[in-house]
């Protein structure tokens, strides 16, 4: 029930336990965290509290890198397991995904994914989007998104990492929130500004239908048709250190 992504010059992973940890009182069953490193990616996801993730990430620490992303589950299709908590990959291990909300169309796009040879590796309607964000990559994540989301009905936030894209996280939003958080040389991604406001407070709303590319110096917000994206920009100026 919440979604963290970050990259910019520290260790990512702490970044995303700190943004879950913030994000807990939405209630949740299960989190995950993949972090980015030179050209590979490295995921943990639990059933469970954010401590049962901690306590397995202390006991096989991922690699250290400083892009990645986050998720606390609400069970929406397939039970609280392991193998149903995000993020979810590709056939190839390059591509994760993280997922608030429901693929209305995902029984037809697991069809025709399974059609093509994949391996369907959870019960979840998100786990598609990572065959076909993998599908989708030719060297642009934020293009294979905006490819991608086209397919899907329902209401989602989807946020994605590649191990080919370094330093690249892409977000997307329908019927769901998502926003952008502001750094110095580090820019932030949450489902809900509580995530990064301990790091920033200026923060672009995404508007419907929007597909975010962020990196280190800057965030590019296009629409699902590729079209220059007009956006909110504001200062969060409540108090949220509660
Ligand atoms: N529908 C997805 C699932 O069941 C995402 C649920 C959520 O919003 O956390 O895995």
């Amino acid at each position: 029930c919440g979604i963290v992504g970050y990259t910019g010059d520290v260790p990512a992973l702490d970044v995303l336990l700190e943004g879950l940890d913030r994000l807990e009182y939405r209630g949740y069953d299960s989190a995950g965290v993949t972090v980015q490193s030179g050209d590979r990616i490295a995921t943990d996801r639990r059933a469970g509290k954010l401590n049962v993730l901690k306590k397995s990430l202390a006991q096989s620490p991922l690699p250290v890198g400083s892009t990645g992303i986050g998720h606390t589950r609400w069970a929406t299709h397939g039970g609280p397991t392991d193998a149903n908590a995000h993020p979810h990959l590709d056939d190839a291990g390059r591509v994760a995904v993280v997922h608030n909300g429901i693929i209305e169309n995902f029984a037809q796009l697991r069809a025709e994914i399974a059609e093509r040879g994949h391996t369907l590796r959870s019960e979840t309607d998100t786990e598609v989007v990572a065959h076909l964000l993998g599908e989708a990559y030719t060297g642009d994540l934020a293009e294979a998104m905006r490819v991608v989301c086209r397919r899907l009905e329902g209401a989602f936030t989807l946020v994605a990492v590649h191990a080919d894209a370094p330093d690249v996280v892409v977000g997307a939003r329908r019927n769901s929130p998502l926003v952008v958080g502001r750094g110095e040389g580090e820019n932030f991604l949450a489902s809900d500004v509580a995530a990064f406001i301990a790091h920033t407070r200026e923060a672009i709303e995404l508007g419907q239908d929007q597909v975010v590319e962020l990196r280190r110096e800057g965030v590019t917000v296009t629409g699902f048709d590729g079209s220059p994206a007009t956006v909110r920009e504001y200062h969060v100026d409540w108090d949220a250190s509660a």
